[in-house]
């Protein structure tokens, strides 16, 4: 059975929802680091207005959580364009699609997170839209059938994707511009805290906030959760502050430990250290060990446990590293030899 886990991919919870969207920054202003991606974008931004044309269609890749949604909602923001937010799974049929296509002004955007999951029926109609604002109809069936060709108005599609090994080559190749969002520092995803406390009106001290930050997986959706839920304790527990006492034990409630891993990221390294002797195991037997889809493990698991050097991937699979047996304070195969050596 999986764990229920605070660090999930998915945010379909209403009230996180709800959360995720009060604390959008809605301008790169408020938009806490990715600065290289920040200086690309409002480069971008500025000629395409200078030459009243609409941006050229972007693929925001990486991590759930960093930020890619956000992202396009301040590209709109910026742009001064009306965005569309849908994904790749919503938009079932090539319909679905003309009809958000042909609701479009020009210079709008459209947002489509999981790009990776369009059908490929879809997939081929985006093919002439991204390319030159056409959309091919087929109208009728069978012999009377006939296609039509309809203008578009000119908008911008803003792909996000967790992978770009995904997605179907033809389809990478009409984004103009392709941006990789990369893991926040500590002190930046802290910083992120500190916003989000002021907007929820939540008194955290700033020893806390670093505490929260580091604990965070670099992530910020995760930051916000982990806030939320700390807040939550502050209140049962103390006076509604807080500060690192109560971090501390809040988080040690949560089964989070120094280095951002929960239950079930360590549930994960330890599979792969008993049943496989620390690696390396291909994802497919990984996903039946730890009974999470093999793209939680691709898409959540992984870069964090890479990021921070715990697990590395390799042409035969995936192989915990030394760091990860001295975070787990467990003995190391090498250590184990030895031993046995010695006896
Ligand atoms: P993604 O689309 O990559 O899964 P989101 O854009 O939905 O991630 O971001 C999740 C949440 O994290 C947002 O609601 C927002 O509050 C917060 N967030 C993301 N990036 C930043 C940032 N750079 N600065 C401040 N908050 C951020």
């Amino acid at each position: 059975m999986a764990i229920e886990r605070i660090v999930t991919t998915s945010n379909d919870d209403p009230a996180e929802i709800e959360l995720e969207i009060t604390l959008r920054p809605k301008d790169f202003s408020n938009y806490i680091g990715q600065e290289r991606l920040k200086q690309n974008l409002q480069l971008a931004i500025t000629a395409a207005k200078k030459r009243g044309e609409p941006l050229d269609h972007i693929l925001l890749y990486g991590p759930p959580g960093l930020g890619k949604t956000t992202m396009a909602s301040v590209i709109a923001h910026e742009m001064g364009a009306n965005i569309r937010i849908t994904s790749g799974p919503a938009i079932e049929r090539a319909g679905d699609l003309a009809s958000l296509l042909t609701n479009l002004q020009d210079g709008d955007i459209l947002f489509i997170d999981e790009i990776h999951r369009l059908h490929r029926t879809v997939e081929e109609v985006l093919y002439s839209a991204m390319e030159d604002y056409k959309l091919d109809i087929m109208l009728g069936k069978g012999p009377s059938a006939r296609s039509m060709r309809l203008d578009l108005p000119k908008f911008t599609i803003i792909g996000a994707t967790t992978r770009t090994g995904s997605l179907a080559a033809p389809l990478r190749d009409r984004f103009g511009m392709m941006h990789r969002l990369e893991f926040y520092s500590p002190s930046e995803v802290a910083k992120i805290v500190e916003r989000a406390a002021k907007i929820l009106k939540i008194k955290i001290d700033q020893k806390a906030a670093a505490e929260l930050a580091k604990r965070a997986r670099l992530t910020p959706r995760i930051a916000n959760r982990l806030l939320k839920r700390v807040r939550d304790y502050a209140d049962v527990n103390g006076d509604g502050i807080i500060d690192t006492t109560i971090s501390h034990q809040a988080l040690a409630l949560l089964e989070i430990d120094d280095l951002g891993l929960d239950p079930g990221d360590r549930m994960l390294l330890n599979a792969i250290i008993e049943n496989y002797k620390g690696g390396p195991v291909g994802v497919e037997t990984l996903a039946a060990l730890t009974a999470e889809e093999r793209s939680t493990i691709e898409d959540f698991y992984e870069p964090y446990l890479m990021q921070v050097g715990l697990l590395e991937r390799t042409p035969r699979g995936r192989r915990v590293t030394p760091k990860a047996y001295t975070h787990l304070k467990r003995k190391s195969p090498a250590v184990e030899d030895s031993q046995t050596e010695l006896v």
